[in-house]
């Protein structure tokens, strides 16, 4: 059985940071169950739309993105479509618009050339853990229809919304909300970000993405009831209210966390969570990029300073920053999801962009 100091399951934003700044002292192996470009099974659902936050976090930590990551069009504003109070206004965001899988297999790829002490394994599928001994931890993966171990005194779940390490040690774990996204050929030319908002769809918001010659439609909906019959009926809506979308291609779904106020588990002693394993995401935007990127740079700046004895620790009380950060997010999303209060909102005309 291999031993590493290491096991980090996940190579998404929040895996491949921790990869990439964690000391190369350090025997990592990294376990990711996709295989960048060829892997069409497990192909991360995603708007692929890069906040301000996420590319100054970028830069901050020296990352300088290559230009055949972006997608055409790039879009400068998001209209807001309020079908519950028949609303529309448009605010100017400087979003990037990104091939998702390009970025991750461009900051996997980064790790992974540049981090000595690093093995990253793709096509790798993570099954549990056991404890062999006080401190040492036995991983299971399937690679290429193999069952393998390697043992590890770190564990380090980077494995997203439904995290298999988040489950093993965090009790009464519970994702209430999943998204759909369908593709669709697009009807016409389309320069903006539509966020729609429509209580018979659902209590949190949907997306229109221009792709190329495609459009993306998106909705973050309830678990329970049937999710499916509500997206009909926000197809059904958008095609007649706005002509955007035209033959449907592909659907594909996902997991996705949306915080409350409880603060999360990010980890303790032998095992720490990062990224949307750990709860990290917006609850008001659904932007997670950044608190991925930012989530696995700290445990890795952590572990780095304080060793591996605790570093995770240390790691856990440095999120008070994060977390903070996502709960006010969580209140500004009572406000925004409220129809009345979002009525208000949105007539005052606060940072909406003037009609020309
Ligand atoms: C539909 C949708 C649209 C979104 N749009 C945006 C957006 O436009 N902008 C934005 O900033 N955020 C967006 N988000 C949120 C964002 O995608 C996530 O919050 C972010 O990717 C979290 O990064 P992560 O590294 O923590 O997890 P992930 O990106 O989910 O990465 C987890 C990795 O772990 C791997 N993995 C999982 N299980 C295993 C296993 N058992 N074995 C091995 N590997 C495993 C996965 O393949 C994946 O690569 C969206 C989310 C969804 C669902």
């Amino acid at each position: 059985m291999e031993k590493y100091d290491i096991v980090v399951i996940g190579g998404g934003p929040a895996g491949a940071a921790f990869s990439y700044f964690i000391d190369p002292k350090y025997n990592v192996l990294l376990l990711e169950k996709r295989n960048y470009g060829k892997d069409t099974l497990h192909k991360k659902s995603c708007g692929g739309l890069l906040n301000e936050t996420a590319q100054s976090l970028l830069s901050a930590l020296g990352y300088g993105l290559p230009v055949d990551i972006l997608v055409n069009p790039q879009v400068f504003h998001v209209r807001i479509l309020d079908w519950d109070n028949n609303l529309s206004k448009k605010y100017y965001k400087g979003y990037l618009n990104i091939d998702r899988e390009k970025l991750d297999n461009f900051l996997l790829s980064r790790s992974e050339r540049e981090n000595k002490g690093l093995t990253v394994r793709r096509g790798a599928v993570y099954h549990d853990f056991q404890r062999i001994n006080k401190g040492a931890y036995r991983i299971k993966y399937r690679m290429d229809g193999i069952l393998k171990y390697a043992e590890t005194r770190l564990v380090i779940g980077a494995d997203g919304a439904n995290s298999r390490v988040a489950a093993e040690i965090v009790p009464n774990i519970q994702n209430d909300y999943i998204s759909i996204q369908r593709r669709y050929k697009k009807c016409r030319e389309m320069r903006e970000f539509y966020a729609i908002l429509d209580r018979s769809v659902n209590d949190y918001y949907s997306w229109v993405i221009p792709k190329e010659d495609e459009i993306l439609l998106g909705s973050i909906l309830r678990k329970d009831g049937n999710p499916r019959e509500r997206f009909d009926l926000l197809e059904a809506k958008l095609r007649e209210k706005e002509s955007v979308i035209g033959d449907f291609l592909t659907e594909e779904g996902a997991f996705i966390k949306r915080p409350g106020w409880k603060a999360p588990f990010v980890g303790h002693g032998n095992f720490g969570l990062i990224g949307e394993a750990a709860g990290f995401i917006s609850p008001s935007s659904s932007e997670g990029i950044s608190y991925a990127l930012k989530s696995g740079y700290l445990l890795a700046k952590h572990l780095n300073r304080y060793g591996s004895e605790t570093g995770i620790n240390r790691y856990e009380s440095s999120c008070a920053g994060l977390i903070r950060n996502i709960r006010v997010k969580y209140l500004k999303s009572k406000l925004l999801y409220t129809p009345w209060t979002r009525n208000l909102l949105i007539r005052s005309g606060i940072h909406a962009e003037e009609a020309l």
